[in-house]
Parts: C-alpha cells; sequence; structure tokens
C-alpha cells in the first residue's frame, strides 16, 4: 500500500528537523502513482502533488510520528479540501414552489435512476411533495421507465402525453407542478450517446424555461476521463450547479470525483451506489480520499497522526507552563483543543487535580460559546500584543475590538482571565510540574 512505500522512502531519513523539499518529493511521487493508478486526471494531479508540496516542504518533523504518516495526513487533507472540504453541500430549493432540478448528462449515465433515488429521498426524508417529469421523447420506453420507478417509490409522475417536444413537456410540467402545490419538480431529460449539439442546445433550453434551482449533471464515475470531458462539455453549456457520480459502487477508485471537481469546480453532491431507489449517499469527502489513496486503514492513521501532533503539540505547552509562560499564542492555541474536545465542560471533567482553575474559569464566564470569540479576539492582535498583553492600551484594545465585532469590555474580560490562568498555572509549576503531566495527557 502507499503508506508502506512511503514508509520505505523515509526509513533511509533519520534525526532531521524539518520535512526538506528533497524527501517530500520523493514521497510524493508514490502518491503521484497512487492517484493516477485511482484515475485522476494528468493536469490535476500535477497541481495536487505542487500544492501538496508547498503544503509539506519545511513542515516541522514530529518525533512522535513517521515522516512518512505525517506526509500521508498532508496529502489526505489536501485531498479533501481539492474534494469541496467536509462538509457536504446541500440541494439548493428555491423559494417560491416548484423547486425545479434538471438531470443532465449522457444516456447510460444514470439519470433516470438518480432522478428517481433524489425524488425518495426528498419525499420520504425531507417530506417534500415531488413531482417528476421525463423530457426523453426519443425513447418511449425511458418515460415508461420513469413511470415505473415513480410508482415503486410512490411519487407522482406527469402523465405522458404522445407527440409533445421535451419543451412543451417542461412547460406542461411547471404549471402542472404549481396548480398541484409541488414543493419540487423533477426533469429527467435525455441523454446521447455521445456529446452533441442537439443535446446541449435542447438542454439550455430546457434551463432557460425552467429556471431550475439545481441542474445537477450525472456522470458515470467508472467512464474516468470521459467523464471529465463530459463535465467540462455541459459546464460550458448549462448553468450547472452540481455533480452526482453514478456507480461509486463499482470498482473504480475514485479518482474522477477528484478531476470533475477539479475541472468544473461544482460540488460533487451524491454518490450513486447501485441499482436499488435507495443507494444514493450524500457526498463524503473523507471516505472519496480514503479510496483515493487505496487505503483501507488511511483514516484510522490519519485520526492517529492527528491525535499524536495533538499531543506533541500538548506536551510542547506543558513545557512552556512548567516555566510559567503563558502569553495570549498559547491561550488561543488551548481554546482551540477545547473546541476540538467538546468544550470547557469536557475538558475540566477530566482535570481533577485543577478545582480551583475551574472555579476561576467559571467565575470568568468561559462558556463554550465563547471560545470562538475568545479566539477572534486574539486573533486581531500583532504578534507582540500577543506576546505581551501588558501593552495593550486603550486605542490598541479599541482597534483589536473593531477588528473582531466585539467591544473593548469583551477584551477587558479576556485579558482578565488571562492574567488568572497565567497566575495559576504559575502557582501549578510550583508545585513540581505534576499538574502539567496530567494535563498535557488530558490535552492531546
Ligand atoms: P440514463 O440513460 O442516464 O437515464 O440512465 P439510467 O438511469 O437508465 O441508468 C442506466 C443503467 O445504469 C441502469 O441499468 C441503472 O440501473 C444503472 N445505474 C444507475 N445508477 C447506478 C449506480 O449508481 N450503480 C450501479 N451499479 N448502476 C447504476
Ligand atoms: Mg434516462
Amino acid at each position: 500500500g502507499l503508506t508502506e512505500r512511503l514508509s520505505t522512502v523515509f526509513d533511509r531519513l533519520s534525526g532531521r528537523g524539518v520535512l526538506s523539499e528533497k524527501d517530500v518529493e520523493e514521497a510524493l511521487r508514490e502518491v503521484r502513482v497512487a492517484l493516477l493508478e485511482a484515475d485522476v486526471a494528468l493536469p490535476v494531479v500535477k497541481d495536487f502533488i505542487t500544492k501538496a508540496k508547498e503544503a509539506a516542504t519545511g513542515e516541522a518533523v514530529i518525533r512522535s510520528i513517521r515522516p512518512a504518516d505525517q506526509v500521508v495526513k498532508i496529502v489526505y487533507d489536501g485531498l479533501i479540501e481539492m474534494l469541496g472540504g467536509e462538509e457536504p453541500v446541500p440541494l439548493t430549493i428555491a423559494l417560491n414552489p416548484p423547486s425545479v432540478i434538471l438531470m443532465a448528462g449522457l444516456q447510460g449515465s444514470g439519470k433516470t435512476t438518480t432522478a428517481a433515488k433524489l425524488a425518495l429521498r426528498l419525499s420520504k426524508m425531507d417530506r417534500k411533495k415531488v413531482l417528476m417529469a421525463s423530457l426523453d421523447t426519443r425513447r418511449p420506453a425511458a418515460m415508461e421507465q420513469l413511470a415505473t420507478l415513480g410508482k415503486q417509490i410512490e411519487v407522482e409522475t406527469l402523465p405522458i402525453l404522445a407527440g409533445q417536444s421535451a419543451t412543451d413537456i417542461t412547460r406542461r410540467a411547471m404549471s402542472a407542478a404549481k396548480l398541484g402545490g409541488y414543493d419540487i419538480l423533477i426533469l429527467d431529460t435525455a441523454g446521447r450517446t455521445t456529446l452533441d449539439e442537439g443535446m446541449m442546445s435542447e438542454a439550455a433550453e430546457i434551463a432557460r424555461i425552467s429556471q431550475p434551482a439545481e441542474t445537477l449533471l450525472v456522470a458515470d464515475s467508472l467512464t474516468g476521463q470521459d467523464a471529465v470531458r463530459t463535465a467540462k462539455a455541459f459546464h460550458e453549456r448549462l448553468p450547472l450547479t452540481g455533480l452526482i457520480l453514478t456507480r461509486a459502487d463499482g470498482d473504480g477508485r475514485g479518482g474522477a470525483a477528484l478531476s470533475m471537481r477539479a475541472v468544473t469546480g461544482l460540488p460533487i453532491k451524491f454518490l450513486g451506489a447501485g441499482e436499488k431507489v435507495d443507494a444514493l449517499d450524500v457526498f463524503d469527502a473523507r471516505r472519496v480520499a480514503g479510496r483515493i489513496l487505496g487505503q483501507g486503514d488511511v483514516i484510522a492513521l490519519v485520526e492517529k497522526a492527528s491525535t499524536d501532533l495533538d499531543q506533541a503539540k500538548a506536551e510542547a505547552m506543558a513545557k512552556r507552563l512548567a516555566k510559567g509562560q503563558f502569553d495570549l499564542d498559547m491561550m488561543s492555541d488551548q481554546l482551540a483543543q477545547m473546541e476540538k474536545m467538546g468544550g470547557m465542560q469536557g475538558i475540566m471533567g477530566l482535570l481533577p487535580g485543577v478545582q480551583k482553575i475551574k472555579q476561576q474559569v467559571a467565575e470568568a464566564g468561559l462558556s463554550d460559546k465563547m471560545l470562538a470569540r475568545q479566539r477572534a479576539i486574539i486573533s486581531s492582535m500583532t504578534k507582540a500584543e500577543r506576546k505581551k498583553p501588558d501593552i495593550l492600551a486603550a486605542s490598541r484594545k479599541r482597534r483589536i475590538a473593531a477588528g473582531s465585532g466585539v467591544d473593548v469590555a469583551e477584551i477587558n474580560r479576556l485579558l482578565k482571565q488571562h492574567r488568572q490562568m497565567a497566575d495559576a498555572f504559575k502557582m501549578m509549576s510550583r508545585d513540581g510540574g505534576k499538574g502539567f503531566a496530567r494535563m498535557a495527557g488530558m490535552m492531546g
């Protein structure tokens, strides 16, 4: 697997302070192979490798982590970012019903099946009143296919009338949806087996008439590079709002997802994962990133790496605290850690020896929802101010207040709290540093 190959690269290195350009380059050669094997388009691979190199080079080597694992984590985080981040992008629903969802894509990509999957999801999970209409005038069987799926999932379909054009049907579907009080109208278009101008101009005309809230390109993830070309061509002609990749249940490794996202910049909203009407998954960048790296255990590994990293940071902080140092940068780091660990209560509950801090923190009114605001205040300060809060005169406080959107009183509260914590830490440091060892363990 990728990690083993990477560790071979790094086994030769020892005792270095930072990941050097050469080390990183060598490691990324393996990543490049993994990406190409996953069928990611070459320009996307190149771009990704350049970014990963920038991110990794010069990173401090964390002693408790193997450099190979550290690079894998950097690569993994980079993939997630390139796939659009951890948060899925929900479907847009127009304020004025019917909210139209237009399905576009080549023939056989899975449009009709996916239309039904979406309809099922919207009607059962979101309790929306959904109408589906097939605009596939070329193949009467395609209209029947949608009607059959509709019956199966108990979602209405527009009655089929012979002899109407796709645009006629679009207008009829729009007024039926309005009159019938439907929340959502899903328009299933006709595809062609290859890209052609007729299909594109028809789809563009349908989009103009129906003003869709979502125009979703359905693409077969197993077609790899072709899917990328398709996405590009559709994106140039239609106001696409998102992608759905079908056949994610096949043996592809998700490279198409990364390429299509990179080429179009469009969010991937769902993955089709089978022929059944309930086989539709909300797109999960983490899962796909793991698949692209071809590592079943990559996620566990990455989680371990970040735990180790946090642990290393916590230990470094504990060392400084033991010397009685506690500046606002450290406070900000700590606030971030606290947020990550489920807030103040979670942390304080874990620290039996710091009843006093607990009480002071409570008195200072440090609640979970304040953590983020306090970090915003600290980030509005200059480096010098964070190191030496004593220099914060009234004019500086006003500037920071403006920068972080709070009033000066809140800054004063934060500074008071910082002083109290610094004092408490100083007290604990006289206690032989026992409290810190415990704290480092807790914060990691
Ligand atoms: P359309 O021509 O774009 O409307 O494509 P269809 O919806 O008719 O789908 C073509 C074929 O692909 C059908 O046999 C579907 O069952 C199948 N299909 C669609 N989505 C998926 C999927 O996510 N996974 C698998 N394995 N098959 C799918
Ligand atoms: Mg179809």
